[in-house]
């Protein structure tokens, strides 16, 4: 290769677009430019840490790890420099040429839609390095990356179309950021103003920051304060810090504890749950101390992977610090830690759902999926997860949700069952066949509309020792109700019914007359073992081969339909069996069991021939 050659590349369009949005509409807040840099300068020494724990022969392996900062009004620059893991040519044009993160173009998108007033949602979301360019005109960054035989390498971009690439005379370990700045942007190039935004949060920067020369932090480990010592300001940078975010935490949960195991946990909730942005699973964000060491910046197994959503600091003085990574993950240890700080947290939300429901509600509308994920993955959490749950059900207010807990103490102690309805909305569930024959008896139904909901409620058998009853079943036994209108007798009816049977024939399992059904003519009742709609929906999404089951169909015998067919069948046998077959279709309609609507549209068309005639 040429080493004097400077290679010129292109961004990439995402990249583009993101920078467009970072230049011209973004933040009035310029200055987490700083925060941005400083923060990946912190990771890459971080990275190296590690290094040096299992490799050898580490270039620069005299440097301190820290980050120096300097400034200089006269060339109008700011200069963030590391002796962090550097990086490649390769690892350039990756980092810092593409977006890698497959969610982001979503993101973007709907970035491009909210418009620029929209800086909430942006706050979610880190555009981390790019940031440089709302205060920079040119960025330039001289690196070595870690080996003795990379190369030293500057890049740069004017963060418009693209960047260059150039070999140089020899850089140190690293990186070292020149931020040309902007006209207007001079504030940037004072040691002052830099250092009053340092101040804010560099605290919590494990490794030493130097301003033109002179340290100006000291790591200040918040979490191993009390309470009472640290302000809601403070917390809320730390949050910042930590979670690499900028909208407020929705919880802020601090706490210690000397039994079973010395513990000092400060951990958040965000604001925003970033998952529903559709920037796919997001990595947890608790890191692991041990007396304000960082031992793992990403533990896996310290929580539960439900728990992903939580962001801040877990320190425990137990830890033995020389311990490996790879073998503290699977230490009696750590599933101590995660278990103790699960129920920790889970008790936490308990309290916050009774201190303010409201707040609570919020949190489980943008939140309630991780726990319900806990649900069908943790069995031993299952109880408590179960009790933060929030759902409407056939007696709740629109926008009103209620808890497992409450419904129980509404049915009172004697029920056994928990019923429940899943179904694609509230309005889908209160039309369809199933709800009547229990709102008729006076018994709530809870509605959940979820997709995932099905699959959650399968792995929750019981509720504090009460069933969960899917309220579709066909073994559901109810009590007699006094039924409104007269019914057919019990011998037209059982003629109704084995004439039914016959002409159904393989369709359903059986036909029954009951009195479950007030003011449908017929309902198709799921067998107890049988995946409901939702269940073969998913299976179906997933590949998997998904059976109809065959359903017991209802009739009532007190509806104008079932009772005017019991006097066609004698009349107008062929008309009669159409009738019948449609009733059957109509049933596996609104049990979203029928699996190919469009024919029937044939069999209605011969219906209105007959009857029009
Ligand atoms: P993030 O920090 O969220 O990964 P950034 O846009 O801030 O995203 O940075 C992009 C990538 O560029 C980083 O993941 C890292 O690989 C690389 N990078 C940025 N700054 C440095 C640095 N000072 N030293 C080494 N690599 C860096
Ligand atoms: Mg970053």
């Amino acid at each position: 290769m040429a080493t004097q050659e400077v290679q010129q590349h292109g961004f990439q369009a995402e990249v583009k677009q993101l920078l467009d949005i970072v230049i011209h509409s973004l933040y009035t807040d310029k200055e987490i430019f700083v925060r941005e840099l400083v923060s990946n300068a912190a990771d890459a020494l971080e990275k190296v840490r590690l290094k040096q724990l299992t490799e050898n022969g580490i270039y620069g392996a005299d440097k301190e790890l820290a980050i120096h900062i300097t400034t200089d009004e006269e060339a109008n620059t700011l200069t963030i420099a590391d002796y962090g893991i550097g990086m490649t040519r390769e690892e350039l044009t990756e980092n810092l040429g593409t977006i890698a993160h497959s969610g982001t173009k979503a993101f973007l998108e709907q970035l491009k839609e909210k418009g620029d007033g929209n800086a909430d949602v942006i706050g979610q979301f880190g555009v981390g390095f790019y940031s440089a360019f709302m205060a920079a005109d040119t960025v330039d960054v001289y690196t070595h990356s870690w080996r003795e035989d990379a190369e030293s390498l500057k890049w740069s971009s004017d963060g418009a179309t693209g960047y260059t690439i150039e070999s140089t005379e020899s850089e140190e370990r690293g990186c070292k950021m020149v931020i040309h700045l902007k006209e207007g942007q001079e504030e940037f190039s004072k040691a002052d103003r830099i250092k009053e935004i340092l101040e804010k949060y560099s605290n919590f920067v494990s490794f030493p920051i130097h301003l033109n020369e002179e340290r100006v932090n000291n790591v200040d480990a918040l979490w191993l304060k009390s309470k009472g010592d640290v302000t809601e300001e403070q917390y809320e940078e730390f949050y910042k810090f930590v979670a690499h975010a900028w909208d407020k935490p929705r919880y802020t949960m601090h706490f210690s504890a000397d039994a079973p195991l010395a513990i000092n946990a400060l951990l958040f909730v965000p604001g925003e749950n970033q998952e529903q942005f559709g920037m796919g699973q997001i990595e947890s964000g608790v890191s692991l101390y041990c007396r304000k060491v960082l031992i793992d910046s990403k533990p896996e197994k310290l929580l539960p992977e439900w728990l992903r959503f939580l962001k801040g600091v877990i320190d425990s003085a137990d830890l033995p610090l020389n311990i490996s990574r790879e073998s503290m993950q699977d230490s009696a240890l750590i599933q101590k830690l995660n278990k103790l700080i699960t129920k920790r947290f889970l008790k936490f939300l308990e309290k916050q759902a009774k201190d303010d429901a409201k707040a609570y509600n919020e949190f489980f509308e943008k939140f309630g999926r991780f726990l319900k994920e806990g649900i069908a993955t943790s069995f031993e959490h299952q109880e408590q997860l179960g009790g933060l749950l929030r759902f409407a059900t056939s007696t709740t207010e629109a926008g009103e949700v209620t808890s497992l807990a409450d419904y129980i103490e509404r049915a009172g102690e004697q029920r056994e069952e928990i019923y429940y309805l899943v179904g694609a909305s509230r309005e889908a569930i209160e039309t369809g066949p199933y709800l009547e024959a229990f709102k008729a008896r006076d018994i709530e139904v809870a509605i959940f509309t979820d997709p995932v909901d099905q699959y959650v409620l399968d792995s929750m058998p019981e509720f504090k020792g009460k069933k969960l009853v899917s309220a579709d079943r066909a073994d559901i036994e109810l009590d007699d109700v006094e039924a409104e209108g007269e019914s057919l007798s019990q011998n037209e009816t059982e003629a109704l019914v084995s004439w039914m049977t016959d002409t159904l024939g393989e369709r359903v399992e059986k036909v029954e007359a009951g009195k479950r059904l007030v003011g449908s003519p017929v309902a198709a009742l799921a067998p107890k073992e049988a995946p409901n709609a939702q269940m073969m929906a998913m299976m179906k999404a997933m590949g998997q081969e998904a059976p109809t089951p065959k359903v017991t169909l209802e009739i009532n015998p007190r509806n104008e339909v079932i009772k005017n067919l019991a006097s066609l069948q004698q009349r107008d046998t062929d008309l009669a069996e159409m009738v019948v077959q449609q009733l059957a279709d109509n049933a596996l309609l609104a049990a979203g069991l029928l699996e190919n609507p469009q024919s029937m549209l044939t069999r209605i068309n011969d219906i209105l021939a007959k009857v029009a005639k």
